[in-house]
């Protein structure tokens, strides 16, 4: 590992290790809270990044620390020559994760296999099919149900993300937590949060808190176990007793996880963000392209990445339009 600069370490001290790159801005759902109704505008084709060059960054990140890269999007795999991009990144030593919305994750099977992929991280908003459809705005529940139940049978470890939204899917956390008594998945209940058209308000924002308060009316106290979390896990982790399966609570606007963060994410036209939340990008696809060193673009942006949450320190600024706005929707940044 060519480690000499620690590029990857800002100026609080914190390493950077964990990778998530964009492959595409186009998804085959249209989640409400993920993308604007009337959709993004969406870089012209030349401006994203091709798998060579995708490959290029990743190995720069992974020659100085990068130990995990998790491919999101948009939907990572609507994107065309998404195998050959996962053949080429499994050639690095790297741990490699995907996340996905299961919709074609059937085909995809025997490719993850062949690329050492064993996590996979699946959105499921509700486990009742008309309102699946509607927070979707897609038909799609039946195929992503049953293709969850496939990741199972071969043998993956499935975790399912459900973002919680007050008056839709809060009376579905109960049911969630309930599937893992039998399904060995762990259910993540992601607090909503604010970007660029999605029409956030704390109204319908269900916290940990809150989430807690319910599970604990549910189930009795000696049965919800507070379980290990993972180094730098950004969720805190429960198991209800004899459950095979587990669940989690990643509170990023409540009890956000700053201190111990390690991500830096790259978007499919390869803008590198320092934090999910960062207004501002560094560019690092046309120097590359320029035949330019991105090495020092990138020790400048991680030296330029805030304390907390891109600046918004406070709840309140985090609730702050102006501040939030300036930040892209989440479908062009990859969750
Ligand atoms: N298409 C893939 C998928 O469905 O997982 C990857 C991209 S998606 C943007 C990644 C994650 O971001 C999903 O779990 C999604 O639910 C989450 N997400 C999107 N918008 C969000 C928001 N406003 N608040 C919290 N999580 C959000």
């Amino acid at each position: 590992m060519e480690n000499n600069q620690n590029i990857l370490q800002d100026s609080f001290g914190r390493k950077h290790t964990y990778l998530r790159i964009s492959l595409t801005e186009l998804c085959n759902l249209r989640c409400t809270y993920c993308m604007p109704a009337e959709g993004i505008p969406l870089s012209p084709k030349s401006h994203i990044m091709n798998f060579d060059e995708i490959y290029t960054i990743a190995k720069t990140f992974v020659d100085h620390g990068v130990t995990k890269i998790r491919l999101t999007g948009g939907e990572p795999l609507v994107r065309r020559d998404a195998e050959v991009i996962l053949k080429k990144l499994a050639t690095l030593p790297v741990e490699l994760a995907i996340s996905t919305n299961a919709v074609i994750v059937d085909r995809f099977i025997e490719t993850f296999k062949s690329c050492g992929i064993q996590n996979i991280n699946v959105s499921l908003d509700s486990l009742d099919a008309k309102k699946f459809n509607q927070i979707t705005r897609r038909n799609d529940f039946e195929k992503v149900y049953k293709n969850i139940q496939l990741l199972i049978d071969e043998g993956f470890n499935v975790k399912l993300n459900a973002v919680l939204i007050k008056g839709f899917n809060d009376d579905e956390i109960i049911d969630f937590i309930k599937l893992t008594k039998t399904l060995p998945v762990a259910v993540r209940f992601i607090e909503f949060m604010p970007f660029d058209g999605n029409k956030w308000d704390k109204s319908k924002m269900m916290s940990y808190a809150e989430v807690m308060s319910l599970v604990n009316a549910e189930f009795d106290e000696n049965d919800v176990l507070r379980i290990a979390d993972a180094p730098n896990d950004t969720s805190k982790n429960y198991k209800i007793k004899g459950y095979n399966g587990s669940f989690a609570i990643i509170s990023s606007v409540t009890n956000p996880f700053c201190d111990s963060c390690n991500r830096i994410r790259l978007t499919a036209n390869g803008q590198l963000k320092n934090c999910l939340f960062s207004s501002t990008e560094s560019d690092l696809l046309t120097p590359l392209r320029e035949g330019k060193d991105i090495k020092p673009l990138i020790k400048k942006a991680m030296q330029a990445k805030f304390k907390i949450r891109g600046g918004m320190d406070t709840l309140e600024k985090l609730e702050e339009p102006k501040l939030h706005s300036k930040n892209r929707s989440m479908i062009a940044i990859g969750g």
